[in-house]
């Protein structure tokens, strides 16, 4: 049995290795520690190992778990949002990773404002066009992005993913290659440059990198499994 700073250690290492492969530096691929359901004890070893970015999925667990981990550990939110959360979620979070409506957008803006905040956000893109999936097809996200980055409070900084299963870790390559092309013609169709690419997950963060991660979202290889 591995430690929890010795999980986190081989991770780094593979990140490391990952984006040294895709000709990149260790330093431009960003690690979230996706922490739902795992309790704040757990997260504050995490922080006391040096992790300093944590993903949640929930704003009501968060701002219970919150209170008690270090102020060291910082937040992005990666779950589904809902409107009446917004409020919460811009004040707890660091980044909305997970922006997968217009009107979404709309309202975390609004709610910024109001917290004379600007809000990182990136958008959620359906890569698979899967029906039970929340998230923007790129078709909609390449076209809402003109509008969404004229909102004044919040700041557009890329796009995130959360593919379909696959068998075969390689499999997922086409998906995320969706993701890269996507950002791509956001870049030149729009003028709008795009800083981050969210996506790969604790079975497929490695190739998420040599794809053109620049965030990966990594939870049960650093925690284990979750109840
Ligand atoms: C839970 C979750 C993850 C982490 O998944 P693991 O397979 O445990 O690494 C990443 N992204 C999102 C959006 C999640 O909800």
């Amino acid at each position: 049995m591995s430690t929890l700073p010795q999980r986190l250690t081989e991770i780094r290492q593979r990140i490391a290795a990952a984006a040294q492969r895709s000709g990149r530096s260790p330093q431009s691929v960003a690690l979230i520690a996706v922490a739902k359901t795992v309790p704040p004890e757990t997260v504050n070893e995490a922080v006391s190992a040096g992790q300093a970015l944590f993903g949640e999925n929930r704003v009501q667990e968060a701002k219970l778990k919150m209170p008690q981990v270090s102020g060291r550990a910082r937040w992005h939110f990666i779950g589904h949002l809902q409107s009446n959360k917004v409020r919460d979620a811009v004040e707890l979070f660091e980044m909305i990773q997970s922006v997968d409506s217009p009107s979404l957008a709309q309202e975390i803006s609004k709610r910024a404002q109001q917290a004379g905040k600007q809000m990182p956000i990136l958008l959620e893109v359906n890569v698979a066009s899967e029906a039970t999936k929340f998230g923007f097809t790129p078709d909609a996200a390449l076209a809402a992005v003109p509008e969404i980055n004229k909102l004044p409070n919040i700041e557009l900084h890329g796009l995130m993913c959360i593919p379909p299963p696959v068998k075969d870790t390689n499999d997922v390559r086409p998906y995320l290659r969706k993701l890269v092309a996507l950002k791509k013609k956001i870049e030149t169709t729009h003028g709008i440059p795009l800083q981050h690419l969210s996506m790969g997950m604790s079975h497929d963060y490695e190739v998420a990198i040599e794809e053109g991660a620049t965030m990966v979202r990594v939870g049960t290889a650093i925690f284990g499994a979750r109840n």
